[in-house]
């Protein structure tokens, strides 16, 4: 099938990627003409395993295109799928200019009867208004289109992997033409469908995105508990894992979830709540652990140190979680701003993530600190007064507690997200503070 897909980023280029190598001809359209020669010259804007990997491949066998051109790109295609960013506005509502903005280009441009796929996240209802919207301003008024719901569930990181092998694909469709031909793209994939109606579909990617922030935020509120009251949230997490009913994923404690889906779709849920005169008791709570949990770490420093002012400080992972360079709402953000502006001097470590880093802060004077970025975490670690871990990279899981102990002028660890055991620290000289640990806290 001929296929284009609005909106090169985490979601648009994976699928594109994907569905090239399934064997559709996909057209992939962005507006940010950097991004489209990077890729056409082979190399992905995002960091993803194994994704440039694919580009290449189809790429070079002709069944994956890229352009800035979306007036070409949307005449004759037999679907298109959006995947453009819906972020965060101020108030928690999502931001669907980017959608309008590719729902007009659409109406204005397409020339053939075609089925336009919501792959973005978006609040319930907004696909009605999508197909109303486009219906209001196409051109070629004969042409007849119809809005499909297919929201997305790959995790960052783990991208490509969770595409080509997703869990189940969920498709919201207002009519059997439209299923059938989402069930057609789809079939290449071999994977179990869930069909729904439009809002439905809408509506299981909140529940399953928020679902997940609050038993992260559960987990870090037990794992604060356990500190007080002398438990070990790992022993507490194990002990909890073997319950089927509760699962094992997801109890991992630490500094917070990030990223540019937990939050925002946390707090998308709670106005749409609100919208409709209703209250998310449970969500709500749970973006408010997330807030607090964020720079705990920090204060936790704060408790033990008399200041940060010209100490040397190790950031270890900047990424919100290994395996992607996306900084968005990243715990380690929040910390290292509070640290410039108590004047320490950082030196931060990540394998991906650094280029992204530096827009937000770069190298040199900030605030009354200063930010420098190493290419190892022996370097950063290298005569450091404190470190912090905020993303559990295999370079970062790897370090030994003698690695600390002896490349740091003082070895004090702060760990947000509970790479080692206490003890093993403790026996190594490093003094180690984790979230919910047993002991030092
Ligand atoms: P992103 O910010 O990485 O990418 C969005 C892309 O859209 C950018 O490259 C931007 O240049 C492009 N764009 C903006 N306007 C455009 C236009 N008019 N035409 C063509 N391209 C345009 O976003 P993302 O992380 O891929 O997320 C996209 C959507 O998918 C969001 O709604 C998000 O909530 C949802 N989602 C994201 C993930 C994830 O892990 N990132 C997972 C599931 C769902």
């Amino acid at each position: 099938m001929k296929i284009v897909v609005a909106g090169t980023g985490y979601v648009g280029l994976v699928a594109g990627v994907c569905f090239a190598e399934k064997g559709h001809d996909v057209t992939c359209v962005d507006t940010d003409d950097k991004k489209i020669k990077l890729m056409e010259a082979g190399i992905s804007p995002i960091y993803e395993q194994g994704l440039e990997e694919l580009m290449r491949s189809n790429f070079a066998a002709g069944r994956l295109h890229y352009t800035t051109d979306y007036k070409n790109a949307y005449k004759n295609p037999d679907a298109i799928f959006i995947g453009v960013g819906t972020p965060e506005l101020p108030d928690g509502s999502a931001n669907l200019g980017y959608i309008a903005t590719v729902s007009r280009q659409i109406a204005e441009n397409l020339e053939k009867d075609c089925l336009v796929v919501v792959k973005s996240t978006v609040p319930v209802g907004t696909n009605d208004k999508v197909e109303q919207f486009i219906r209001d301003f196409l051109v070629h008024k004969e042409v007849k289109i119809e809005v499909a719901s297919n929201p997305e569930f790959l995790a960052q990181g783990s991208a490509v992997h969770d595409t080509l092998h997703a869990a189940r694909i969920v498709i919201g469709t207002e009519s059997r033409h439209a299923e059938k031909m989402l069930q057609e793209i789809y079939e290449p994939f071999k994977l179990p469908v869930v069909s729904v109606s439009r809002r439905s579909a809408e509506m299981i990617k909140y529940a399953c995105n928020d679902f997940l922030a609050l038993k992260i935020s559960y987990m870090n509120e037990i794992a604060n508990l356990c500190e007080l009251v002398g438990a070990d949230i790992e022993d507490i997490a194990r002990g909890m894992s073997y319950d089927t009913r509760i699962g094992s994923n997801f109890l991992k404690a630490g500094i917070g979830y990030g990223g540019s889906c937990f939050p925002k779709d946390t707090k998308a849920l709670k106005f749409i709540a609100r919208q409709y005169g209703s209250q998310l008791k449970t969500i709500e709570a749970a973006v408010d652990v997330n807030a607090e949990q964020k720079t705990r770490l920090f204060h936790k420093a704060c408790d033990r140190m008399i200041t940060f002012q010209n100490l040397k400080v190790a950031v270890l992972g900047l990424a919100f979680k290994p395996g992607t360079d996306d900084l968005r709402e990243a715990p380690s953000v929040d910390n290292i701003r509070l640290l410039l502006e108590s004047g320490a001097d950082v030196y931060a470590y990540d394998p991906a993530a650094e280029e992204n880093s530096r827009k937000l802060f770069p190298e040199g004077g900030i605030g009354k600190g200063h930010m420098s970025y190493v290419d190892s975490p022996e370097l950063a670690l290298k005569g450091a007064n404190i470190c912090f871990i905020f993303t559990e990279w295999k370079q970062i899981k790897s370090l030994e507690a003698n690695q600390y102990k002896e490349l740091m002028q003082t070895p004090l660890v702060y760990d947000g997200r509970n790479l080692y055991s206490p003890a093993y620290m403790e026996q190594g000289g490093v003094e180690y503070y984790g979230i919910g640990r047993q002991r030092r806290q």
